[in-house]
């Protein structure tokens, strides 16, 4: 049977939100164990230039960016490992987690896994993510000036998404599968209200459409919803906005979640429903979902693992 470690304190996910709550929990002596998970490095791993994380006027490299945070954790004696938590019990302290490999108790935990964007399932938009299909203007709208760029959605990131883009593009297409959008009255007033934008109702994106070595996007093939008709357009980007989807099963329901399914913490915290279990980064904020946020929680988190833990023993 495979041992058991005890753990002061174990951080579930490697992205922006763990890695700094590892940083700042090595500092403070709690002796961090990261549990990384499928994507070490998170949703940054996937994007290429980084230029709004701050400290890198030139820009990073969102691999690079991560690698960096991991190597600043661990130069405090923070250990990160590759495994997958497919479980915990948060029933009594100290709480059980369950990986792909050994099994682990912990005093404290932080949960740090994220949220992954939804996308619409196509072959064509996996094989052309990241050369013209991307899930984050907020991150990709710099490259697409003065280029043609499609959004899919309705709700407030879609009508979001699409104002930053055209600050960029030459015009931005909002594809939306209903007849009105989702988004909130005042984010829906801008979009109708910007020349640069037109609203492509009852329809879906059914194909990417693409070329050459390196990849890029060409086009897409759009379906009205309600008539059925098939048309081709010429397009340099594609925006996913259909929302993020927070990496909760794991928890199996233990912690008390919103409507939308992001982990609830106390106000002004990131005390979560179970004391001494913590959240912080995508899996908590479905507002803001930057690095650099995830990164201001994760030091948040760190903190009132530390304020937990003295408090525990004493
Ligand atoms: P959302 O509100 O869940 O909207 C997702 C949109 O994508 C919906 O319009 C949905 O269509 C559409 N969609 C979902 N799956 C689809 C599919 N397979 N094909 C085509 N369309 C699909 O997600 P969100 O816009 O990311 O917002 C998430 C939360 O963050 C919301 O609570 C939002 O208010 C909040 N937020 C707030 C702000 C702000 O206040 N400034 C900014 C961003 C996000 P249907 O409408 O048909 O369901």
């Amino acid at each position: 049977m495979a041992d058991t470690h005890h753990e002061k304190l174990v951080i579930i996910g490697g992205g922006p939100a763990g890695y700094t709550a590892a940083l700042y929990a090595a500092r403070a002596d709690l002796n961090p164990l990261v549990l990384e998970g499928p994507q070490p490095g998170g949703q940054l791993t996937m994007t290429t230039e980084v230029d709004n994380f701050p400290g890198f006027p030139a820009g990073i490299q969102g691999p690079e960016l991560m690698e960096l945070m991991k190597r600043q954790a661990e130069r405090f004696g923070t250990r990160c490992l590759f495994e997958v938590v497919t479980g915990v019990d948060l029933r009594q302290r100290p709480f059980s987690v369950t990986t792909g490999g050994d099994p682990y108790t912990a005093d404290c935990l932080i949960v740090a896994t994220g949220a992954s964007a939804r996308w619409l399932g196509l072959e064509s938009e996996t094989r052309y993510r990241g050369f013209g299909v991307s899930a984050c203007a907020t991150c990709d709208a710099f490259f697409f000036r003065d280029k043609e760029v499609y959004v899919v959605g309705g709700g407030d990131t879609a009508a979001e998404e699409s104002l930053f883009l055209t600050k960029f593009a030459s015009r931005v297409t909002l594809v939306h599968r209903r007849d009105q959008l989702r988004a909130s009255k005042i984010l829906a007033d801008r979009v109708q209200a910007n020349d640069k934008i037109t609203c492509l109702w009852d329809s879906t994106i059914v194909e990417i459409l693409g070329a050459g070595d390196p990849p890029h996007v060409t086009g897409v093939r759009v379906k009205n919803v309600k008539s059925g008709a098939i048309t081709e357009r010429p397009a340099d980007g594609i925006f996913m906005a259909i929302g993020h989807q927070p990496n909760t099963a794991f928890l199996n329901g233990q912690l008390a979640l919103n409507p939308a399914g992001f982990i609830t913490t106390a106000p002004h915290s990131t005390a979560t429903s179970v004391p001494g279990v913590f959240a912080c980064g995508d899996v908590m904020d479905p507002v803001y979902k930057q690095a650099i946020t995830a990164a201001g929680t994760g030091c948040q988190a760190a903190l009132d693992a530390e304020h937990f833990l003295v408090e525990a023993a004493q």
